[in-house]
């Protein structure tokens, strides 16, 4: 099929295999950025195919996974309200509250549905006059478009009984952080295509030269990840640290603008807490004052929320690439995808979900052909 097999060719993969393994000399670490390109790795076996000089720590951009506690307890509180009807995508439903998920609160009678685009909340609105629908807007450059779009929309429309509890996050400010953690390893970044398919690689230069780390615009296949880290090697070997964008075909130096204008006008630059890694300044978007009226933090006070992450969870350590999901003891025992502790098993974009997905059970190479087991 036209772009997918294509970016899975063997042969192309061979022969990039082999040019990164004709161009390493020393040990490198590489983070991939999005918790997509991380499905990829594990799926294929990418990690495993490597040289043992090149090491891929998997990266903080999994959207479900670093949606705050504090926030997933919000919205279960708003969502428990007899008057509201509660629209999420269907990640969202299972990922661990302090005490409960969404799924819980519809079991105990919450109005919460599950909607495939934030403009179908918007219909359930105008549809139901009486209620208060509330969307959950969260994750990175990639949803925050047709988020702002909705709530323009809502606000242009008249549609009072519509408002989005927003959660969304920054990937620029995020590698920042990674960088000035002073338990960091990561020489080179795998940046995350479609981030940079919205909103441009402007804010790029500045890190890779303050950081001094090459930073290689990378897509999602197979082929595209290789390629990102052959250009991502080559740059560490020469001691070169540039903007590369290795994803032409999706990504434009300026994005898409008419994107960029929308989420300009509808949010504002925020701090945000990360689940499992803290507050990370600039690092999100909040609805703009012209907004406020939409914006369901306000509009439901949900405050005196306690959050209690569990002990046993270390998705933070996951999350910045401190260790591996199988170094956690509880992965594959008392945290699986049916019964995750933490959000990093849940979301399909989860290293967790990805490692126990694909039978990563432990530090010793599984076979590439291995069975999914869920
Ligand atoms: S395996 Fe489960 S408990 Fe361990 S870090 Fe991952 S989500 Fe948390």
């Amino acid at each position: 099929m036209k772009y997918l097999d294509e970016f899975q060719n063997p042969e192309l993969a061979r022969r990039l295999l082999g040019e990164i393994r004709a161009t390493v000399t020393r040990p490198w670490a590489l983070m991939e950025v999005c918790g997509g390109q991380t499905h990829t790795i594990i799926r294929h076996g990418i990690d495993q195919l490597l040289p043992e000089e090149v090491e891929l720590i998997h990266g903080p951009g999994c959207p479900v996974c670093v949606t705050p506690l504090a926030v997933i307890d919000q919205a279960l509180e708003i969502a428990a309200r007899p008057e509201v009807i509660f629209c999420s995508f269907g990640d969202m439903l299972r990922v661990p509250g302090t005490d409960r998920d969404l799924f819980r609160v519809r079991g105990e009678g919450g109005d919460v549905r599950v909607v495939y685009s934030p403009l179908d909340a918007l219909k359930i609105a105008q549809q139901n006059p009486h209620r208060e629908v509330v969307f959950f807007g969260i994750g990175f450059e990639t949803t925050a478009p047709p988020n702002a779009m909705t709530v323009y929309q809502a606000r242009k429309l008249g549609i009072r009984n519509f408002s989005m509890l927003v959660s969304h996050v920054r990937v620029p400010p995020a590698i920042e952080a990674i960088m000035t953690s002073s338990s960091c390893r990561v020489q080179g970044f795998l940046a995350a295509g479609h981030v940079c398919s919205v909103m441009g690689t402007d804010e790029y230069p500045a890190l890779a030269d303050r950081f001094r780390v090459p930073i290689v615009v990378t897509g999602f296949e197979p082929l595209d990840i290789l390629e990102g880290i052959r250009r991502t090697v080559r740059q560490l070997e020469r001691g070169e640290h540039t903007v590369d964008n290795a994803y032409p075909r999706a990504v434009r130096p300026d994005g898409n603008p008419a994107a960029r204008a929308m989420l300009a006008d509808v949010f504002e630059v925020t701090d945000r807490s990360w689940r499992g890694i803290g507050t990370i300044p600039a690092s999100g978007w909040r609805l703009s004052d012209r907004y406020r009226d939409h914006d369901a933090e306000h509009r439901f006070s949900v405050g005196g929320i306690t959050t209690r992450e569990p002990a046993a969870c270390r998705s933070g350590e996951v999350l910045q690439g401190l260790i591996k999901p199988h170094e956690c003891q509880a992965f594959g025992t008392t945290c699986t995808p049916r019964t995750p502790l933490g959000a990093t098993m849940v979301s399909s974009e989860g290293a967790c979900a990805a490692y126990y997905l694909y039978r990563r059970l432990g530090s010793t190479p599984t076979p590439l052909e291995a069975t999914p087991v869920v």
